[in-house]
């Protein structure tokens, strides 16, 4: 199978979050079961290119449509390990992706109405078209609908369309004249059950355009895609959900364990896993020192987390203060790119400066991650939503044990160490369920105690979160199913 993933981001080399991962884990394990792959990204001027080999230029440059113009992209291709990259690098005065960063521009919409219409162009002008394209998020919602727009053209109504829903709070809500701008006919989709946004009638909304035409839809969880369709997570998308519910599933995301695996992991300094756990010892006492934390017998919880509202600010703000007063150290690694949201954390670490106990990192930085993942006791995640989450995934890998609010993905993935009705071996963290200080309190104060109070409890259930199996395996199974379920039902209407 001809697999082509479309993208706006892919680890190591354009990464903002759990986006990232995803492309590079499926990509990776979907290339060990023998498919052949390959990631389209924009080739941002932040793009960390020096992970790619052999990049050269591949054909002409594309006219891609752009209002009444057209405009020249050129396409250069190399490899990323064994996958195939390939990168849209516009050469107009717009300088799309020569911004210095990934997403947060004003003019986003048409950036990425740009890249998918230059995606459509190199579908069009290639000789050896994928059967799959594998679109995700409201950035990429565009091409199902402009490739349903060209199915009369040879050859382009073969491909299939599976469209990742990744997270609904942001599905692309933008003014019509996107449309226009990539050539497609505003008066024949701007109607309630194609692209009209249900929140605001002047608008396109991008990922509706994407669930309406896709072949097949997804979301990164079984939980999360219960709740879209029938609570407010939906966010406006329920009745379309459910009108698609035929082409709609849940599939928990993987993780990719050449990149998150305390065994093999180059960013921490001593490797270990569930059989030598005492080892990760060293891992805190250099985490410690390298943020100069006081070294002393009190367990770390962290938060490692884009800084958006979506996270649970409030919560994240309580449970450092509570941890705090508990007698615990904490250490925050975040970023946001909201100036307020910044001001904010900016404001509590000044106040929290003078503890010993306490550092809020503000910034990215991936390999602070890994050993603040290696380095602690627990991780604090108060969603308010989490279409699947990684950090907690990640987080048990490296036996550090997930504090969580009951939803979306944390859900599927967190078996409380008290109230789950799980046998004993495979609890692994602690939940909560209302989005309170008391809440959050409720779950905190129950992993205080039990790492007090019964520290060879506690060990387990570091244990039982490393031996989990988070890996791709399962989930990339499911999406090649669900591939091959797409080409049949092609081959099936056709003949
Ligand atoms: P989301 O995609 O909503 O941001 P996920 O939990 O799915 O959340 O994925 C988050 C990913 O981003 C993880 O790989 C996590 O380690 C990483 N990450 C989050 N914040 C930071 C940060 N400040 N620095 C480095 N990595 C981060």
């Amino acid at each position: 199978m001809r697999i082509a993933m479309v993208s706006t981001e892919c680890a190591p080399i354009a990464k903002v979050g759990g986006l990232g991962d995803f492309v590079q884990g499926l990509a990776r394990e979907l290339l060990k079961h023998g498919e052949r792959v390959e990631v389209l990204l924009p080739n941002y001027d932040v793009l960390e290119g020096q992970h790619i080999e052999d990049l050269h230029e591949i054909g002409a440059p594309l006219r891609v449509p752009f209002h009444d113009r057209r405009l020249d992209c050129r396409v250069l291709s190399g490899k990323l390990g064994g996958l195939t990259c390939v990168l849209f690098d516009p050469l107009s005065e717009h300088r799309f992706f020569a911004r210095s960063r990934i997403y947060g521009e004003r003019d986003d919409a048409q950036r990425f109405a740009f890249f998918s219409s230059a995606v459509l162009e190199y579908l069009r002008a290639s000789d050896r078209r994928p059967d799959i394209l594998h679109c995700n998020d409201w950035r990429t919602g565009l091409i199902p609908v402009l490739l349903q727009a060209c199915e009369q053209e040879p050859g382009m109504s073969d491909i299939r369309v599976c469209y990742t829903l990744h997270n609904l709070g942001d599905q692309g809500r933008v003014g019509s004249d996107i449309l226009h701008q990539v050539g497609l006919d505003p008066a024949s989709l701007m109607v309630p059950d194609r692209l009209l946004d249900p929140h605001d009638e002047r608008m396109a909304n991008l990922m509706q355009g994407g669930i309406v035409y896709a072949d097949f839809v997804n979301t990164v969880s079984p939980r999360y895609a219960w709740e879209i369709q029938n609570t407010t997570q939906g966010m406006r998308l329920q009745p379309l959900l459910k009108t698609h519910r035929n082409k709609f599933g849940g599939i928990l995301n993987g993780l990719d364990d050449g990149v998150w695996n305390p065994e093999v992991d180059r960013h921490i300094p001593v490797n270990y896993g569930p059989g030598s756990l005492p080892l990760k010892a060293a891992n805190r006492r250099e985490l410690r020192a390298r943020l100069a934390l006081e070294e002393t017998e009190k367990p770390i919880f962290a938060v490692v987390s884009r800084l958006d509202r979506q996270k649970g600010l409030d919560l994240i703000e309580h449970g450092i203060r509570y941890a705090l007063a508990e007698g615990g150290q904490v250490i925050l690694l975040g970023y946001s790119l909201d100036a307020v949201i910044t001001a904010r954390f900016e404001g509590l670490r000044a106040e929290l400066s003078a503890s010993p106990d306490c550092r809020l990192e503000l910034g990215y930085d991936e390999a602070l991650a890994h050993l603040i993942y290696a380095g602690s006791d627990m991780i604090l995640i108060p969603s308010l939503y989490e279409p699947c989450g990684l950090t907690q995934l990640i987080a048990m890998k490296y036996g550090t044990v997930p504090i969580v609010r009951r939803v979306g993905g944390l859900a599927d993935t967190v078996f409380d160490a008290h109230y789950s009705d799980k046998s004993f071996e495979v609890r692994n963290g602690y939940l909560f369920d209302d989005p309170t200080p008391a809440g959050l309190e409720s779950a905190m104060s129950r992993a205080f105690d039990l790492w007090r109070c019964f520290p060879a409890y506690f060990r387990q259930l570091r244990v039982n979160g490393m031996r989990g199996d988070y890996s791709w395996r399962q989930p990339a199974q499911q999406y090649l199913d669900i591939y091959r379920h797409m080409i049949l039902s092609r081959a099936q209407s056709a003949s």
